[in-house]
């Protein structure tokens, strides 16, 4: 990967990509990355850290500083200087979407020798196909999110009278009590008028009969996240409920029937986004279509009309296509899937079908 780039080395200071590359969870650390096949990574982290860094990383001598890029910097510049006489030296690589243009600033200071390149989404792309230990994880993820919904629905929390509120913190508690590490994301619930909203923050609004009520919530697990959108109708159905729910669910089967190793992610977003079209409502659809999950809620690839990529085989992705009427309600139905041969493998399973609770 570093060699394509005709990098000599990489300096990771995304802490989602460290723990990827390593496994550590803790809260400062740095890495650097060779290209020269075999050779050891330099991690570094802090003295809190000593322990469990000997825990999570047994493979790596941590590095120790209260400054994680200074054994990192130094390191590269021992490098550097071993092989000044070889003209095919390249520069070191830095994560520019998270490096502040302070410690950028901060780096040529201290290590004015070091030859620095930008580059954006090196580990991210090697984070969208994900093993089958990672796939396990989501999984389970998912299952904790499916498991919750369907305790809260056997208890008929979700009912006219209740708060917005009152039914997010159930299903936090309730993921928490089936072992999520914690919540994905913050927990959407919408009722009425503010399912219409589709990044609606739960308020006291109280539920009521005739409203179309969306979830969209997930859980944490070792790491990775779970992310699926249900919409409920409370006591009876309107016509136009009705006919928003099934072209949502129509748009959304098409989107995953597109779901298949090596498609475009553009043409995954337009074979959902089509069938809304086809309707009229084109416009009331008004974001993408779907995008990677991982051990970030939102993570490559993108699944959206000026999307670039591909979706390869093992990539996780939600596809959660929405119509949302404004001040009457909306609906998004959602699932964090598996890009396999054949089809997709669907890992949050709560029923499609609409149900009027
Ligand atoms: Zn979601
Ligand atoms: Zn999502």
């Amino acid at each position: 990967m570093l060699q394509a780039q005709q990098l000599s080395a990489l300096l990771v200071t995304d802490l989602v990509n460290v723990r990827y590359l390593t496994g550590f969870t803790g809260s400062n650390a740095a890495l650097l990355v060779w290209a020269e096949p075999g050779r050891a990574p330099v991690f570094s982290t802090d003295g809190r850290y000593v322990e469990q860094a000997a825990e999570q990383v047994p493979d790596l001598v941590a590095e120790i500083s209260r400054d994680a890029l200074a054994p990192l910097l130094t390191a590269a510049e021992n490098c550097a200087a071993a092989n000044s006489a070889a003209v095919d030296v390249g520069p070191v690589g830095f994560e520019a979407t998270q490096l502040s243009v302070a410690v950028h600033a901060d780096i040529r200071r201290r290590a004015p020798g070091l030859a620095l390149q930008a580059t954006t989404g090196l580990v991210e792309g090697l984070r969208i196909v994900k093993d089958e230990h990672e796939v396990g994880l989501l999984r389970r993820a998912c299952a904790i999110a499916d498991e919750a919904l369907a305790i809260l629905l056997e208890r008929e929390g979700i009912r006219p009278g209740r708060t917005e509120r009152q039914v997010a913190r159930d299903l936090e508690w309730l993921m928490y009590e089936g072992g999520a590490d914690g919540i994905g994301f913050e927990t959407i619930v919408a009722a009425g008028a503010n399912s219409a909203v589709p990044h609606h923050r739960p308020t006291s609004a109280v539920l009521a009969e005739g409203d179309l009520v969306k979830l969209d919530f997930g859980a944490q697990y070792g790491g990775y996240h779970s992310d699926m959108t249900r919409t409920f109708t409370l006591g009876s159905c309107a016509q136009w409920q009705r006919d928003t729910y099934d072209l949502v669910a129509s748009a959304q089967q098409a989107g995953l029937d597109a779901v298949v190793p090596g498609a475009l992610a553009a043409d995954v977003d337009a074979a959902a986004r089509s069938v809304i079209a086809a309707a009229g409502v084109g416009e009331l659809f008004a974001h993408g279509l779907g995008h990677g999950v991982g051990l970030q809620i939102h993570e490559a690839p993108g699944i959206g009309s000026s999307a670039t990529g591909t979706l390869p085989c093992g990539a996780a992705v939600t596809v959660e296509p929405g119509v949302y009427h404004a001040r009457r309600g909306g609906v998004r139905i959602e699932d964090t899937v598996i890009v396999r041969e054949g089809g997709p493998e669907i890992l949050t399973v709560t029923t499609k079908e609409l149900l009027v609770l």
